[in-house]
């Protein structure tokens, strides 16, 4: 029987999640779910110094607004915890000993001063990148370098150490990713990683490497950025003796320009968000996210999901459920997907389209609330009915159909300038009295009255049009104008044409 697939999102929480890291949680939600496996969600939070509070939060809240929650981990429960890995900190010093005793790892006494005196004494010397190696271990200060009394004194004294890898030279280390195939990279070109710290914290490397193990992982999908610590993950699986789980390296998402990689900063600057759901910064700084920019969570995720997976098909939109069905690493490319903020929209748009009107009246009446609008659901659901064509997102609704809620506030002034004429005014309070006479109120009742009423002065359309919408909507454009009288109603439309003529003509005077 082959092992249950374990997989795992395993965010740092240094800032709030970009999408490029939803995008990983969601191959990772997708592939579990497809092989009937576990998703977890571990926190990395060995990097002291980077912790951001509010950020692991941030993180679950994101991942629950979009759909696709861990079945284990933190928040979550599970019985290979804790999840966090600062709360397992004591777990990881015999995991680092173990690697000192088999001299796959050692000891370095060196200082920060001690390195930094170093890095800079190798500038000036014409290497910029001095690193911690096979080459310069040897005069460093550390349990290869000194003598054993030597380091058995420090020990005895109690100096601090970090716990380095030891890099073995000019070795190949070769391991296959599902997605990119083959790697070789020689350890000439890897340094002497420091696996734990001297505050008995390990660094992401080692916790990671043990937690995958303990948390029994069987696929490591994570982004591209990674791919240069596999080899040392591959060696450290190997310095433990312990099977290593498949590696997937996911590519990176590009600039809509195809310029680089789309980086926190962009969002707010192009004009798109690229987080999942506002995050303030603790410096005041504020990013916009996808939840608060009105997007759907399905919309967002079926974005994501075909930004980097190929589903070798002309669909494109997929639910998470025909997600979970089609999705498979072998369609994920290897080269970066350029991230299309149009394309996002028009996502958004197929799903605003999809939903029954009675759905979107109920999210239309949060946003009317907050303008103290009160309209019964089923008017909004026909307001829903008639706009939602026009919509990409709910609001726009609101946004292009105000006058379905508001009274108008303003004209257009185009339609006044080019479209308005004596003629039209005469035509106005003729139309005016035409809808009086009417008992009937309904759509195809205004539309016959309005289309006889055309007939009879041999008028085309453009002559009478313009001007009717211009009264009733306050536009120059816009749905069918007899579903707007109708959905009005007889008093508000006759009501708006006599105002609207006054104040049209007011407007054309004063010009
Ligand atoms: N903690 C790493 C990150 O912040 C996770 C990398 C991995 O999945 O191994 O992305």
């Amino acid at each position: 029987m082959s092992k249950k697939v374990r997989v795992r999102f395993a965010p740092s929480p240094t800032g709030p999640l970009h999408m490029g890291g939803v995008r990983t949680a969601l191959y990772n939600y997708l592939y579990a779910k497809k092989h009937g496996g576990d998703f977890l969600l571990r926190i990395e939070d060995t990097d002291e110094n980077r912790f951001v509070p509010g950020a692991m939060e941030y993180i679950i809240e994101s991942l629950k607004w979009c759909g696709i929650e861990p079945n284990e981990g933190e928040g979550y429960g599970g019985d290979k915890g804790p999840y966090i890995q600062s709360v397992r900190k004591d777990m990881y010093r015999p995991y680092a000993e173990k690697l000192i005793e088999s001299g796959a790892a050692y000891m370095a006494f060196d200082t920060s001063d001690e390195l930094e005196l170093m890095r800079e004494k190798a500038k000036q010397m014409g290497m910029p990148n001095w690193q911690y190696n096979a080459v310069t271990r040897s005069s460093m200060k550390n349990s290869l370098s000194l003598s054993k009394e030597e380091v058995d004194k420090r020990l005895a004294a109690g100096e601090p150490y970090t716990v380095r890898m030891k890099m073995p030279r000019n070795k190949d280390i070769k391991f296959e990713d599902v997605i990119r195939g083959w790697i070789t990279v020689n350890t000439n070109n890897l340094d002497d990683k420091v696996l734990f710290k001297e505050t008995g914290m390990p660094t992401y490397h080692l916790a990671n490497i043990v937690d995958d193990h303990l948390m029994e992982i069987t696929h490591v999908i994570r982004g591209e950025e990674w791919l240069p610590s596999a080899p040392l993950h591959v060696m450290l699986y190997e310095a433990f003796g312990w099977e290593r789980p498949e590696f997937a390296h996911l590519p990176l998402i590009l600039r809509p320009d195809g310029n680089g990689k789309l980086s926190k900063r962009d969002g707010d600057r192009l004009g798109f968000p690229v987080f999942p759901i506002d995050w303030l910064n603790p410096d005041g700084e504020k990013y916009s996210g996808y939840r608060e920019g009105g997007y759907f969570p399905e919309a967002f995720i079926n974005m994501l999901a075909l930004l980097g997976w190929n589903p070798g098909g002309h669909q494109e939109i997929f639910s998470l459920d025909e997600l979970v069905k089609e999705f498979s690493l072998e369609r994920v490319g290897k080269s970066g997907s350029r991230f299309d903020p149009e394309k996002t929209r028009w996502f958004n748009q197929q799903y605003l389209r999809a939903k029954s009107n009675e759905e979107l009246a109920k999210m239309l009446q949060k946003t009317l609330a907050e303008k103290a609008i009160q309209k019964d659901d089923a008017y909004v659901a026909k307001v829903c009915s008639l706009m939602k064509e026009r919509a990409t997102f709910v609001n726009d609704i609101y946004n292009e159909g105000s006058f379905l809620f508001e009274e108008i506030t303003s004209y257009d002034q185009i339609i006044i300038e080019k479209k308005w004429n004596d003629e039209t005014t005469k035509i106005m309070g003729e139309l005016i009295e035409e809808f009086k006479a009417l008992s009937d109120f309904s759509a195809s009742a205004i539309e016959s009255k309005f289309t006889a009423y055309l007939e009879l002065n041999k008028y085309g359309f453009g002559k009478v049009g313009p001007g009717f919408r211009l009264l009733v909507t306050g536009k120059g454009m816009g749905p069918s104008m007899f579903e707007i009288c109708s959905l009005l109603g007889k008093e508000i439309v006759l009501n708006r044409m006599e105002t609207g003529l006054k104040k049209v003509l007011e407007l054309k005077g004063s010009k």
